[in-house]
């Protein structure tokens, strides 16, 4: 039997290690999950809730446990952690509330007599597949509202990140008393989640990743005419107006592009600086960088931990360098040895370099300037992705107007890029995502679908 070992990020130490699922393994969770779907969708609301909300109880009581867990499997400092474990409780408990929510509507009808329903079911098997960053609370935000609304899910987490992502998650819901069969993990890498894309007994897949792969998932789900939802990657910007607090601005920099070392999708990857206060703008923001403490957050009191492996610092280091090469400046930061690399301001960035195309995952924030506000929003929308983005500014009429302009499924005025809510619509636009929203009410699109129902009072009349 194959392993997946689960690594600290830090130290590179073992932290345990789980069974990777073999193709029968996945088929036959699949099917147990078929099979125990009808049962517990004819559960009452109160009694699916119940189980949401004894899983949050559970989650609290382990915090401790998984708190550390956290901090080391995905290298993050003990805030990141304890930030997923309370928005995995804010999941599981509004998932809880939105097992109350109205599943239908009585819809008009031009039929005399006829009574016509539009009822929310559920959609059947969720497959869900999952990055290594917030392996906790993006697994959290596909399994509690799916579940809620009746479905049952077969979770496939990142090899990063098989114990927070993946068997704590199994033990979370086996503790509050969840039938057997109503939610699975299955451990592995691209061919154990090509494997449940591909199950006919799968009725849809929300994936949560990369771009890339986010568009051969949508490939082979559209080819079996199966249901995809998309959270991918980003490219957003932090756009910073001649009249914003500078001081804010620096600090909600700082904090948009180095908190988890850059490693999230709504990290702030441009800042796109009006060319009258990028001067002071810059050097507050380097002033914070070089502020920053790097190093193991399981053994010491760091600002940044470990990039999430070798390969991304690689390729982190490989993209500042290019920028370099093309003429930009690093105003302070850079590569350490791996897996460390320090909070980095990068100037004289132009819109051919690639990193300022591409999506970096690294705590590296570009600087480039602009004149006005009108080129400020030429420049942010000048990207295939749509995630999020921000505009810092005094004026928050102005703002408004400027962060409506500005592509993307979501926009903050005054604020850092990274922020999400288990009420508010999250997702992105283009090369970000399909469209779908997680969070809240949407929730209840995402994860059923609606059938129609009619009844007629007798008689009624056809030609033959
Ligand atoms: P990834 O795309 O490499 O992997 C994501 C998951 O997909 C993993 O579980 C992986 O094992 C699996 N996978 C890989 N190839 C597959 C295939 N062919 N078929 C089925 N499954 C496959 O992403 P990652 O490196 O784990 O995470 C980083 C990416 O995730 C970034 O691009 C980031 O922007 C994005 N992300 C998006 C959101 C969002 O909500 N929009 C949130 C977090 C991360």
């Amino acid at each position: 039997m194959s392993t997946l070992i689960a690594l600290d990020k830090a130290s590179g130490a073992s932290l345990g290690t789980v069974p990777a699922a073999t193709p029968a393994d996945v088929d036959a969770a699949v099917e147990r999950a078929a099979a125990a779907q009808p049962a517990w969708a004819a559960l009452t609301y109160n009694e699916r809730a119940a189980v949401l909300r004894r899983a949050a109880l559970e989650l609290t009581n382990r915090a401790a446990t998984l708190r550390e867990l956290i901090v080391r499997e995905t290298g993050s400092i003990p805030g990141k952690a304890d930030y997923e474990i309370g928005a995995a409780s804010g999941e599981l408990l509004e998932a809880a509330a939105l097992a109350a929510r109205p599943i239908g509507e009585v819809r008009p009808s031009n039929h005399a007599g006829r009574f016509s329903l539009a009822e929310r079911v559920p959609l059947g098997v969720v497959a869900a597949i999952t990055p290594w960053n917030f392996p906790l609370v993006l697994g959290m935000r596909v399994i509690a509202p799916a579940l809620a609304l009746g479905n049952t899910v077969v979770l496939k987490p990142s090899p990063e990140t098989p114990l927070s992502g993946g068997a704590m998650l199994a033990d979370l819901f086996a503790a509050a008393g969840l039938p057997a069969g109503v939610f699975q993990v299955v451990q592995g890498g691209a061919e154990v989640g090509s494997r449940l894309v591909e199950h006919p007994a799968t009725a849809m897949v929300h994936f949560t990743g990369s771009t890339t792969v986010g568009r051969s998932i949508a490939a082979t789900a559209g080819g079996l005419l199966k249901k995809v939802s998309l959270e991918l990657g980003g490219n957003n910007a932090l756009v910073v107006l001649d009249d914003a607090d500078l001081d804010q601005a620096a600090m909600i920099g700082a904090w948009s592009s180095f908190h988890y070392q850059g490693q999230t999708c709504i990290t702030a990857g441009r800042h796109v600086v009006h060319a009258a206060v990028a001067d002071a703008y810059v050097a507050a923001l380097a002033g914070r960088a070089q502020a920053i403490e790097v190093g193991d957050p399981h053994t010491g009191a760091v600002g940044l931990g470990p990039m999430i492996n070798e390969r991304q610092h690689a390729r982190a280091a490989e993209l500042l360098a290019s920028a370099v090469t093309a003429g930009a400046t690093v105003v302070t930061g850079g590569p350490q040895d791996p897996p460390f690399f320090r909070p980095t301001v990068v100037t004289g960035v132009t819109p051919e370099m690639r990193l300022w195309r591409e999506e970096i995952f690294a705590p590296i924030a570009p600087v480039l300037v602009v004149s006005d506000a009108e080129e400020a929003v030429k420049v942010v929308n000048d990207t295939e992705y749509g995630l999020v983005n921000s505009v810092l500014t005094a004026d928050l009429r102005r703002g408004l107007s400027v962060a409506r302009r500005l592509r993307g499924g979501m926009a903050h005025v005054n604020d850092a890029t990274p922020q999400d809510e288990a009420l508010a619509p999250f997702g992105g636009i283009g090369q970000s995502g399909l469209g779908g929203r997680s969070g809240g009410d949407d929730n209840l699109d995402e994860f059923t679908q609606r059938r129609w129902l009619t009844t007629t009072d007798l008689p009624v009349h056809y030609p033959y």
